[in-house]
């Protein structure tokens, strides 16, 4: 059975490359019918770790992922990792070194100053004499010198380094006690029973250390996957100011979470050059195998994009339920499925789209005052008064043709022109000349509610004047 887990370390909240990782590890384990595990990194930051798992929850929630079982504090292990250094002890695989702050800051000046690479030397690690007094010892993990250490990375392929080039008997408990990171990382992992780690490749230089814990103490070692980073556009590091933000956040903007898991889904992984992909379709296509080699650049137009056509193809009922976020209520609106026919085509956010509802279901708080010198000229003002008077007469107006074809009559009526018409109207509508179909619009409002904001305009003119 394949088992993954996703492992953040609580920040407060989950940000766009913990949610990608996240979603590689949720797709590695669907697909295979395996377990998804989340597990908060909170050894450093006990304070915060209820909230942080909220903010996690909160966005999984939204996102639509889903993990197995109950979130795994590491803070509430320390039991357990004590158990493990102490067997790691008793098998002397481990030992305690009572090295001084001062001692160690010696060995490293004087490392420096022959050019070689700062490390522990090794002072304790057969040491069988009588402890300095008054030191709290560390604990410390006998590396086996010497050897190398490989692993057959999913994405990076093999990885070989020689224990003795990058690391020596690295700490595993602190003087109080406290375990280090990459010792709980491997004793979690191993516990839980992980077998496929996927997880960014800043964390490449910790697996030979997890893998030398797991060799101690005979556990079996997981696959690996390192997945390059998410970069900006320059190739850079990628910055909140670029999008690194936290999940919600793309909420709050107006992104379906669908249409920012398919972007992230590709923010690494391609499948030839499809770019639109269901939930469906990453969970029958998605390998960690073809995750990239090289890092992603974030694109933002392309989450635009995505977010359109997600936008385009939702069903009403769930865009109306969308929009309430935003401010919109429409579910008793008569002419609801009018308004979002001619709003979800040319909206690329929820966001733009509520505030292109709201601006056709509340009448104009202003207007635009260029629009109106522009367009409500002596004459255009008269053919408003008989549109208005004209609209009174008339019964039977609900659908966009209904008006369609009124207008048309009207039109030829007076031997007028749209362009005498459309303009005024809109403003009169919605305050300025940026309108969807103007049919669409009419119906929408209704024949009383086009009467009032008529006769608001009107109003208005009249106290310009
Ligand atoms: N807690 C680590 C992080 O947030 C992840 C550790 C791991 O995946 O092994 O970067």
């Amino acid at each position: 059975m394949v088992v993954t887990r996703f492992a953040p370390s609580p920040t407060g909240y989950l940000h766009i490359g913990g949610l990608r990782t996240a979603l590689y590890n949720y797709l590695w384990a669907r697909k295979n019918h395996g377990k998804f595990l989340l597990r908060i990194e909170d050894t450093d930051l006990k304070r915060n770790s209820k909230e942080a798992a909220k903010a996690i929850e909160e966005a999984f929630n939204w996102t639509g992922l889903s993990y197995d079982g109950d979130p795994i504090y590491q803070s509430q292990r320390f039991d357990i990792y004590k158990e493990y250094i102490q067997k790691l002890l008793d098998e002397n695989k481990a030992y305690y070194c009572y090295m001084t702050k001062e001692e160690l800051d010696e060995l490293r000046k004087e490392q420096m100053a022959r050019k070689e690479r700062p490390r522990y030397d090794g002072r304790y690690r057969d040491f069988k004499g009588e402890p300095p007094k008054g030191v709290e010892p560390v604990v410390r993990i006998k590396v086996p010198q010497g050897e190398t250490i490989e692993f057959e990375d999913g994405i990076k392929g093999k990885v070989s380094v020689k224990v003795d080039d990058v690391m020596d008997d690295f700490i595993i408990a602190r003087s109080d006690g406290t375990p280090t990171y990459n010792f709980v990382v491997a004793i979690d992992d191993a516990l839980m029973g992980i077998t496929d780690v996927i997880r960014g490749d800043d964390h490449l230089s910790n697996t030979p250390k997890q893998i030398v814990v797991y060799k101690a103490l005979g556990f079996d070692i997981p696959k690996f996957y390192h997945v390059p980073m998410i970069l900006n556009p320059q190739g850079k590091k990628l910055s909140k100011r670029d999008g690194a933000m936290d999940v919600m956040e793309y909420k709050r903007m107006g992104y379906l979470p669908e249409a920012l898991l398919n972007f992230l889904v590709r923010l690494g992984w391609s499948y030839g050059d499809q770019e639109i992909f269901s939930m469906e379709e990453m969970l029958r296509l998605f390998d960690p195998h073809d995750i990239n080699k090289s890092a992603s650049a974030y694109n933002a137009e392309k989450l635009l994009w995505l977010n359109a056509h997600y936008i385009k193809n939702a069903p009403y009922e769930r865009l109306i339920k969308e929009l309430e976020f935003f401010g919109v209520h429409i579910d008793d609106h008569d002419k609801k499925e009018i308004l979002i026919d001619s709003l979800k085509e040319r909206s690329k956010t929820l966001k733009e789209m509520a505030e292109a509802a709201l601006k056709i279901l509340k009448e104009p708080a202003s207007y635009d005052e260029k629009a109106v010198k522009k367009f409500l000229k002596e004459e255009n003002i008269e053919i408003l008064k008989k549109f208005k008077e004209a609209l009174k007469e008339r019964e039977n107006l609900h659908l966009p043709v209904d008006y369609e074809e009124f207008v048309k009559e009207f039109l030829d009526k007076n031997e007028l022109k749209l362009k005498n018409l459309a303009q005024p109207l809109r403003i009169a509508l919605v305050g300025d000349t940026v309108s969807p179909s103007i049919y669409d619009v009419l119906s929408i409002v209704g024949k009383e509610g086009i009467i009032k904001r008529i006769e608001k305009l009107l109003n208005h003119l009249q106290e310009e004047n």
